[in-house]
């Protein structure tokens, strides 16, 4: 996740299809978060960890708050990284969904294998 991105093909962006609306069980629906809406996030998600006396939320806020761009925490509690993840994970995800018609798909979970982890603190 370092160096330049390579540029996501039209077809398979996902901030294209991610619009602002209500979807097809009638539920609101927001656009793609931009960038700036992660960051915000991430950091009420820091303030809100610090606030709390847990061990485990003060190593989930370090983790977030140590989180550059060169340097990604890849916590699935981050949202920057989360975004990132989506954005560069959708292109792949779009067109593996592309060979298959809708009838076909019932249920689909595609875990990214760079995300299977436990953190030191939760697993010992
Ligand atoms: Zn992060």
């Amino acid at each position: 996740m370092s160096g330049r991105p390579t540029p996501i093909p039209p077809a398979y962006n996902l901030r294209r299809y991610v619009r602002d609306g209500v979807d097809a069980r009638g539920r609101a629906v927001k656009r793609f978060e931009t960038y700036g809406a992660a960051l915000a996030e991430r950091a009420t998600r820091i303030k809100t960890l610090r606030w709390q006396g847990e061990h485990a939320a003060q190593m989930v806020a370090l983790a977030l708050e140590n989180c550059q761009h060169r340097q990604p925490c890849r916590s699935l509690a981050c949202p920057v990284c989360a975004r990132r993840r989506r954005l560069e994970t959708g292109a792949a995800i779009l067109e593996f969904l592309e060979s298959y018609s809708v009838e076909e798909l019932q249920f689909v979970t595609l875990v990214d294998p760079r995300d299977r982890s436990c953190p030191r603190w939760w697993c010992s």
